[in-house]
């Protein structure tokens, strides 16, 4: 086993960053030969691991659709996922397809690592849920209690000491950590605490919570997390274990999501809600604004760190990132999106043949878009499931084909066709105009495009990877630029009031209690400087 223990000097902390026992460690620990296997670049690793039979050579090396992501699917990216479990003797199998469900939400990394009360157990690897763990290293990570995490990297790098959790050492003992979100004042923090000696072992934001937890005067580690809590600011969901408690906490503003669940006596908590109905646990309800809980052997204790503020959960989760059957602040995510197709039909009607949607986050809206206008909803796109990693590597004739690997669109729906084309937002256009074209080459006679978001004008601080705001099409061009650029019969956008009447929260709360930073630039918390804000998700 590629065992890559890092102990810095003068943090008071030391890193597990690939799978160990933790009580294996002072072996290694002695070693010091951690501080080269912090510099081996992503080949190395994947050979080292590929040599211990652990997960990581998917990693390594080019593949088909290398890059693609940015260029031909223009996509913003998703976040991150957190599950975690208290009290169940399958902590880790449950983690295993809470994660799993949660999948889409992170396709780089994933972890986890469980405690029996006394060690801890930790797998993490590069690659999707079910590339990095097998039965062996689930029936590896024994206990009753488990943090796990999913993840898309934003602008901390893809690596495997980035994966998490992230899990240390400290005078106070074992100690793990599982973000989702982004911390918009870690570079601020970061740098004060390397002033003051701290060696960081990783490029992840979530590094300076565990270094705050360790350097903190307080005596218990409940006072010492909210103090370090109480620092850092952006949006963000926590989950941090030690080996008798799991601390679960929420930004003030509840951007990121976080549920509460229960499976018999253990407690569950996921990034959505479609976790807990892989694994048969009950919703309880949605992690509040500022809101601590601890878990322990005497039951589960509401806390707060911080009072709770404007409230503002984040528009594109209803939008785009969450899963249509995730439930969102009570509110299904696949009716909130149909309603965004009723509205987006009644705020922009055109006469057409055939409503389609660009898979999957889209097809709820063109189905609601459908239903408004008695128009019939097809298939019109079909997505490619299985464009994985491949070691193939295609010509560049190929490569420039590549979005044809991913989407392709049904020529004997579209043929002929006047169509109405709904897709979820328009990053940079690319990927628009891609499917524009396609849908064009295919036959359609007119292509309507419809958007059920309001131009995403703005990056986001918050964890979501958004290019810079000169490469976001609509922070400069117009509407009707737009359409022209990306090849468009016609176009329109959600409003903002469109989407806030969709999402139909509570009407009493500001932008009813949701972030839309992004397409009115009015964001939730102070915005540090931008391009020290992008280190997210983890
Ligand atoms: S700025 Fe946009 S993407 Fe970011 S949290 Fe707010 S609504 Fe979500």
């Amino acid at each position: 086993m590629s065992h890559e223990i890092l102990i810095p000097g003068g943090s008071g902390l030391a890193f597990c960053s690939e799978p160990t026992r933790l009580a294996d460690r002072a072996n290694a620990v002695a070693t010091a030969a951690s501080a080269a296997a912090l510099s081996a670049d992503d080949a190395s690793q994947a050979a080292a691991a590929q040599a211990n039979g652990t997960s990581v050579p998917l990693w390594a090396g080019s593949y088909y659709n290398e890059g693609m992501d940015s260029d031909v699917f223009d996509k913003l990216k998703e976040e991150c996922g957190v599950f975690g479990v208290f009290g169940h003797p399958e902590a880790s199998a449950l983690s295993f397809f809470g994660l799993h469900a949660l999948q889409h939400r992170g396709e780089e990394s994933a972890g986890l690592c469980t405690t029996d009360g006394n060690e801890f157990f930790y797998h993490r690897g590069m690659g999707l849920v079910k590339e990095v763990f097998d039965n062996d290293k689930i029936q590896y990570l024994k206990g009753s209690m488990a943090i796990g995490h999913v993840r898309y990297s934003t602008s901390g790098e893809s690596k495997l000491q980035n994966a998490q959790p992230l899990v240390f050492k400290y005078r106070g003992g074992d100690i793990a950590i599982a973000t989702n979100g982004n911390l918009v004042n870690a570079a601020e923090i970061r740098r004060e605490l390397e002033e003051e000696g701290s060696i960081f072992q990783t490029t992840s934001d979530t590094e300076v919570v565990i270094h705050l937890i360790a350097r903190s005067k307080r005596d218990n580690i409940e006072d010492a997390v909210k103090d370090a809590l109480k620092r850092v600011e952006g949006g963000f969901a926590f989950l941090i274990m030690v080996h008798d408690k799991l601390f679960v906490a929420q930004d003030k503003n509840a951007l990121r999501p976080l549920v509460i669940g229960k499976l018999g006596d253990a407690y569950t908590f996921a990034s959505e809600t479609c976790a807990f109905e892989t694994i048969g646990a009950v919703y309880l309800r949605d992690i509040k604004p500022g809101e601590m809980l601890i878990v322990d052997k005497n039951g589960l204790r509401e806390e707060r760190f911080a009072e709770m503020e404007r409230r503002a959960i984040c528009a594109m989760e209803f939008i785009y990132f969450s899963r249509p059957d995730s439930d969102l602040d009570e509110i299904n995510i696949h009716m909130a999106r149909k309603r965004m197709g009723q509205v987006l039909a009644q705020e922009s009607f055109v006469d057409a043949d055939v409503i389609t949607g660009v898979p999957d986050s889209s097809i709820s809206a063109a189905i609601g878009f459908a239903e408004q206008t008695g128009i019939p909803y097809e298939i019109g796109l079909i997505k490619n499931r299985y464009t994985g990693r491949t070691f193939i590597q295609p010509s560049q004739e190929l490569r420039e084909r590549g979005v044809k690997m991913k989407l392709s669109a049904v020529r004997k729906v579209v043929e002929g066709k006047r169509v109405v084309m709904i897709d979820d937002s328009i990053v940079r256009g690319t990927t628009s105009l891609r499917i524009v074209n396609m849908l064009r080459e295919a036959g359609a006679a007119e292509v309507h495009v419809r958007i059920t978001s309001p131009p995403y004008k703005n990056p986001c601080f918050y964890g979501i990877d958004t290019p810079s705001r000169k490469e976001l099409i609509a922070s400069s061009k117009s509407i009707e630029e737009i359409r022209k650029a990306i090849n468009a019969d016609s176009l329109h956008f959600l409003t903002k009031e469109g989407l806030l009447e969709a999402v139909g929260r509570t009407k009493d709360e500001y932008n009813r209690g949701m972030c839309m930073g992004c397409f009115d630039n009015d964001y939730p918390t102070k915005v540090f400087d931008e391009e020290e804000a992008g280190c997210g998700c983890g």
